[in-house]
């Protein structure tokens, strides 16, 4: 009997984390934070495993929405196992870092609540195991009855560096976790490498299974489109602003802008970018032989790119046309690229190009949704500001467009498909299109605090 419970990121977009018995044996994969909310309400509902055996927790990627929430699993459970891939123990150790100030300042005071700390951080790292991509290790919980054990296997998901989806296998029944999937190649990373078996349960993603698909192009398409804009803008001496994601969304940009200057698409001017997303850069270069990349031969630092954080003065930047790359990606209030587009957006020659997903309720979406001469208040205390630059919407997916979702029903052809990590209307498509074409699996969709059997 297998029983899978959804802690969180069932029906939204937010902290994805799910628990998973098996034989006895407590599995949770991922352990993510909603992204938009603090304090408890941020956190997996971890109650509903307090009273459960949970003996490992298996990371997919190193994003927020995946990882930030496990300081506090493993507090509650101090004998868990953390595995992961190579690549995301490395992230995770400068991305929880990274989040220890960042929930310090957004907190204020919340007694119920409390961050953890950097020295809490570095012993966490250093006991999170690693496993190669494609290795079938073996594990068994403490309270395992059976001599049985579950064999685990990491396979590439093509997402960000070092993501993974995850196979698990017991008494010959698989189920296959997609984490966040993407089947086609980026400017750095390949698609994602699917497994060439049956699968009885596929726990899946559906981030676009609302998005219509003619509306994400392949990456390659989307450049070109990117070029011809970014060009109007740059040859009639603006500059342009692209907020991204510090983890994944900012190297491939970075790698795909140079890439067109280096084509002669685009002309060749001052980029800047700064954060913790340049120390990802690192981790980028020196992993290049160890996941599928495009390029080997490419490194990050071979860009000539400057720090946005040694400019003083913001109006150096439309002296002369240039393009700058900052974190957040959705342009949260005090981030870099939050206090940029207050600059950007009072010049009339350059633009912000969106070149990502944004989320109701932040700044980021209240500009992507902005036209010129429109008047915008960036959060609920500050003055509307007139916009004045340009705004351009690209899609650079870092996940499956909603035909790649099916066909990886198509490829692994589930009995039971779990449908999590998307909103309900995406989740509906994907369960309605997956019923219609296949019509044998069982489709469940994934809700908080409801356990499903199979
Ligand atoms: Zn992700």
């Amino acid at each position: 009997m297998i029983k899978f419970l959804p802690l969180g990121g069932a029906g939204e977009i937010g902290a994805n984390c799910y628990y998973l018995n098996i034989a006895g044996t407590g599995i949770v994969l991922d352990c993510g934070m909603h992204p938009q909310k603090t304090g408890l309400d941020s956190l997996p509902d971890f109650s509903l495993i307090e009273n459960l055996p949970v003996d490992y927790v298996l990371i997919s990627h190193a994003h927020q929405d995946h990882l930030t929430s496990l300081p506090f699993l493993v507090k509650q459970h101090p004998y868990i196992k953390v595995i992961t891939s190579r690549q995301t123990r490395d992230l995770a150790e400068l991305t929880l870092h990274n989040s220890v100030a960042i929930m310090q300042k957004q907190l204020g005071k919340d007694d119920n609540f409390q961050a953890y700390t950097h020295e809490e951080i570095d012993l966490l790292s250093q006991t999170i195991d690693f496993k190669p991509i494609k290795d079938v290790f073996e594990i068994e919980g403490y309270k395992h009855n059976s001599s049985e054990s579950i064999k685990i296997s990491f396979h590439d998901a093509g997402h960000i560096l070092g993501s993974v989806s995850i196979m698990l296998e017991h008494n010959s029944k698989k189920i296959f976790y997609t984490g966040d999937i993407n089947l086609t190649n980026q400017t750095l990373l390949k698609g994602c490498e699917l497994p060439r078996e049956k699968v009885d349960t596929l726990i899946l993603e559906c981030t676009y299974g609302a998005s219509d698909s003619s509306q994400i192009l392949t990456w390659s398409k989307e450049a070109e489109r990117f070029a011809a804009e970014a060009n109007k803008i740059l040859n009639n001496g603006g500059s342009i602003l692209i907020p991204v994601f510090a983890l994944g969304k900012m190297q491939e940009m970075l790698s795909t802008i140079w890439k067109l200057m280096e084509k002669r698409k685009l002309p060749v001017v001052d980029i800047y970018t700064g954060g913790i997303g340049t120390k990802i850069n690192r981790l980028y270069d020196v992993n290049r032989y160890l996941v599928n990349v495009n390029d080997t031969e490419f490194q990050l630092k071979s860009i000539p790119y400057k720090n946005l954080n040694d400019v003083e003065n913001p109006e150096e930047f439309f002296k002369n046309p240039c393009i700058v790359v900052a974190s957040s990606g959705m342009m949260i209030e005090g981030t870099a690229s939050f206090k940029l587009a207050k600059h950007w957006l009072k010049q009339r020659n350059s633009a912000i190009f969106v070149v990502g997903y944004m989320d109701e309720n932040t700044p980021g979406f209240k500009i992507s949704n902005a036209k010129k001469n429109d008047k915008i208040k960036l959060s609920d205390f500050s003055e509307p500001i007139d916009v004045k630059c340009s705004i351009k919407q690209f899609k650079f997916s870092a996940h499956s467009n909603r035909e790649g979702l099916i066909e990886i029903v198509r490829r692994l052809k589930p009995s039971n498909v779990i449908l999590v990590h998307g909103d309900e209307q995406a989740i509906s498509w994907v369960g309605n299109q997956i019923l219609k074409i296949f019509k044998t699996p069982k489709v469940f969709q994934a809700e908080t605090g409801i356990q499903i059997k199979i």
